[in-house]
């Protein structure tokens, strides 16, 4: 198998249909090739080529050379389903890493219902503002340690109620597993998971129930390469791969990690290919002083989410554990050959009224972040427009001709600002003043050229807003 990132568009445009009929929306087959090896589109864009039985041999073609090296995998239900795996890549600046390492909080059966939803309402709260996103934990890992199935039954239930997400079910005891019934056919949980003692029962639970499962290896690559087969052997590919996390030996866990990644990336060893699940949750039981349990959990974590983690169980309640982690994980997923954006829309600072000022920037999430924390710092209450600009910054969007009047007028449409200032005037930056009149011109409102550095805002409107706005209610009370 070629790596993607070796390809090139004339090996895709070979097997494809090369009528250029444009029914994948693009104007050739040439630009489809280009955009599916950007992952810009998908093959069953190209109705001809998948519903033409004179194509299907190479159709089947091009599934293979596209196939992603780690298998996609979700769990939960279609509708809220989770993703893990599906990489094309070992590193990002290769690519693009897809789906970012989900976070699943472990809580145990046999904990007190006051501490169970206590630890829901953790997850539910937990929310960080990072560059105009919102960092949140994605779901639960419910462990059974009560011993008692009926027990475990409403507890897994309780959770799926309360926290509506889906769910990791986490037991070595098929019985345990097999007692949840109809909630694995409709809730699709990942079992964690299959050993070298259990794997008979949890393989025919996860056939019966088509749920997806944990592979657990113990730091036995050979163990886990022989459960693969085995699972595959009987028609149960939504795997994922655990080859253990030894808090006492982090190198030891990180080369593992690091070698099953490689050989299916790298390697062509298809039975690595498989998403891989940490649980630096085992720090909790590991030989580490209580108080710095938290900070160890999230060191763990995070060598692990920079190698190619793409499930983390974790038990931590503290939000400073889960903080770096939200942000590393952010980043670290962010696609390299794309400007991190924003949603283009209104927001607010503070609490605004129909006479605060209207700011305009671009969707560049940095800019927006630095234009929206001055004017906190300036304790001034305002309205931020924020056009689409694809994620460039001001200069080089009005140097691209993104930063326009119509990208403006289009925002402000969509905003309803009219409906909610008096007034009728946008503030832009200095680095967009030669695009001033043109904004007036096709919007209609008063162009204010703000400061080139988003810092001196505060100060420019405490200097020129009030001004402005006389002017403005002067003059349109005089018309
Ligand atoms: S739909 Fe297929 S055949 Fe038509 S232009 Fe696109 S890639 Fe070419």
């Amino acid at each position: 198998m070629v790596k993607i990132t070796k390809l090139s568009p004339i090996q895709i445009y070979r097997l494809l249909p090369k009528t250029n009929c444009g029914k994948c929306g693009e104007e050739s087959c040439m630009a489809f090739a280009v955009k599916l090896l950007n992952l810009q589109t998908t093959l069953e864009k190209c109705k001809p080529l998948v519903e033409d039985e004179k194509y299907r041999k190479n159709y089947e073609e091009l599934k293979k050379l596209l196939k992603k090296p780690v298998r996609e995998v979700y769990f939960g239900p279609e509708d809220r389903k989770i993703v893990i795996g599906g990489e094309y890549v070992m590193h990002r600046h290769e690519l693009t890493l897809l789906n970012p390492t989900v976070f699943a909080i472990d809580i145990e059966d046999s904990a007190s219902q006051e501490d169970i939803a206590k630890k829901i309402e953790f997850v539910k709260r937990f929310k960080y503002e990072y560059l105009g996103r919102e960092l949140r934990l994605d779901t639960m890992a419910i462990r059974f340690t009560s011993g008692d199935v009926g027990r475990f039954c409403k507890v897994v239930n309780f959770v799926k109620d309360q926290l509506g997400k889906p769910l990791v079910i986490c037991s070595r005891n098929p019985k345990a597993i097999e007692a949840l019934g109809d909630f694995l056919k409709d809730e699709r949980p990942l079992i964690y998971a299959a050993t070298s003692e259990n794997w008979e029962k949890v393989l025919s639970i996860c056939r019966r129930y088509k749920v997806p499962c944990v592979l657990y290896g113990a730091g036995d690559l050979d163990l886990l390469a022989s459960l693969v087969k085995t699972f595959l052997k009987y028609g149960v590919e939504d795997i994922c791969l655990d080859p253990g996390t030894f808090p006492d030996h982090l190198g030891y866990t990180v080369k593992m990690f690091t070698t099953l990644r490689w050989l299916a990336c790298e390697a062509e060893f298809e039975l690595a290919g498989f998403p891989l699940v940490g649980v630096p949750a085992l720090v909790w039981y590991a030989n580490v002083p209580d108080d710095v349990k938290p900070i160890y959990e999230a060191a763990v974590a995070a060598s692990l989410i920079i190698r190619f983690a793409d499930l983390l169980i974790m038990k931590s309640e503290h939000a400073f554990t889960y903080l770096p982690l939200v942000i590393l994980r952010q980043n670290f997923y962010t696609d390299p050959r794309r400007p991190t954006t924003i949603t283009p829309g209104l927001k607010t600072v503070g609490n605004p009224n129909e006479l605060s000022p209207v700011i305009v920037t671009c969707n560049f999430a940095l800019t927006y972040s630095i234009v929206s924390s001055d004017l906190e710092k300036g304790k001034v209450n305002a309205y931020v427009l924020v056009i689409d600009t694809e994620g460039y910054a001001v200069d080089v969007s009005v140097a691209a001709g993104k930063f326009n009047a119509d990208a403006v007028l289009k925002a402000l449409k969509e905003s309803g600002l009219e409906n909610k200032v008096k007034h009728r005037i946008l503030i832009i930056p200095g680095k967009a003043a030669k695009v001033a009149s043109e904004i007036e011109e096709k919007t209609g409102w008063k162009v204010l050229v703000g400061p080139i550095d988003s810092s001196d805002l505060p100060k420019f409107i405490e200097t020129k807003w009030q001004e402005a706005l006389r002017q403005f209610l002067g003059t349109s009370q005089g018309t």
